[in-house]
């Protein structure tokens, strides 16, 4: 081995601690640069009266987006971020609005989302699809505190009619969990997509890829139907449940990239290719979607069934 890979070899290893470390302690509040903390920055969407965005880039150190409605008669939320977050949230909302956060909506139940609920609970309504409130009851420790779960589920379909607002919560098929919702604002042609779709690089520069979470009912096989029935939605702003404002364009990307990777895992395992050999074989460099091969195999045993 010489000197640049062995010392590639440490930085790899120091990396994975590090990421290690980062999910143990994810609901520890991190050190943020000024820079970084201008990133996360409550801001106006453009074009956009009455909604505004806390920007969320990545699972560990920022959390997920949080859109923010304001009407006449209060302000209605989407995600939450992280246990901590709830100060933080609550100070930058009150420097857009006097309006109280009457409604917390959730995408789905991941501690970077939904982490402060329960904070919120006292004196607004918290909505979510039933098994944001089921994954949140059944998981233990951090990660998904049952004192967090919705007191207000729905299965399908639901909506808040709040001022002049009204804003739409969908479940459209399993991806991501069992449990997500897209969150569209109709009269302002957005959409919060949760994790159903992300996008770009975290805080650290390393590059997010789809999460498939087996544990709480996530699914590869159908989560471009999904997608798809997402793409069929009348918008076109897009709030990623982690990355840039973008536009229904990306979705229509980030869906063909998805397709392209469950196309590729499939004809391996048509050809013959075993679950030790699937991440090996796998070539979805193209997709610049970094992908550990114990996901791949994921992937692989849940299409063999
Ligand atoms: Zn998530």
């Amino acid at each position: 081995m010489n000197n640049n890979l062995l010392k590639g070899g440490i930085v790899t290893l120091l990396l994975l601690a590090l990421a290690t470390i980062g999910l143990t302690f994810a609901q520890q509040r991190p050190t943020l640069t000024p820079e970084q903390l201008e990133r996360l920055t409550i801001r106006p969407v453009p074009g956009k009266a009455g909604l505004y965005l806390m920007p969320g880039c990545d699972g560990n150190m920022s959390g997920g987006n949080i859109a923010i409605r304001v009407t006449e008669e209060g302000v209605i939320i989407v995600d939450n971020k992280y246990s901590y977050s709830y100060e933080n949230i609550t100070r930058q909302v009150a420097s857009v609005t006097d309006q109280p956060i009457r409604y917390v909506l959730n995408t789905h139940h991941h501690f970077d989302h939904a982490g402060s609920n329960a904070s919120f609970m006292p004196s607004a309504q918290v909505i979510g699809h039933e098994n944001v409130r089921i994954n949140m009851l059944r998981n233990s420790g951090p990660s998904a505190s049952p004192d967090g779960a919705p007191r207000i589920t729905f299965n399908d379909k639901t909506s808040v009619h709040l001022g002049d607002a009204e804003v739409q919560a969908f479940h459209l098929g399993c991806g991501h969990t069992n449990g997500d919702s897209v969150i569209l604002f109709p009269d302002l042609r957005t959409i919060h997509t949760g994790d159903l779709f992300i996008w770009g690089d975290r805080l650290d520069g390393t590059t997010m890829a789809p999460f498939i979470d087996y544990a709480n009912g996530g699914c590869a096989g159908d989560w471009v139907a999904t997608l798809d029935q997402i793409l069929a939605l009348d918008f076109d702003t897009v709030i990623p449940g982690h990355g840039p404002l973008l536009r229904k364009a990306e979705i229509r990307i980030f869906r063909d990239k998805f397709e392209q990777m469950v196309t590729r895992i499939r004809t391996l395992m048509n050809n013959g290719t075993s679950r030790n050999d699937i991440a090996a074989a796998l070539d979805i460099s193209d997709l610049n979607w970094p992908l550990a091969p114990d996901r791949v195999q994921a992937i692989y045993d849940e299409l063999s069934q």
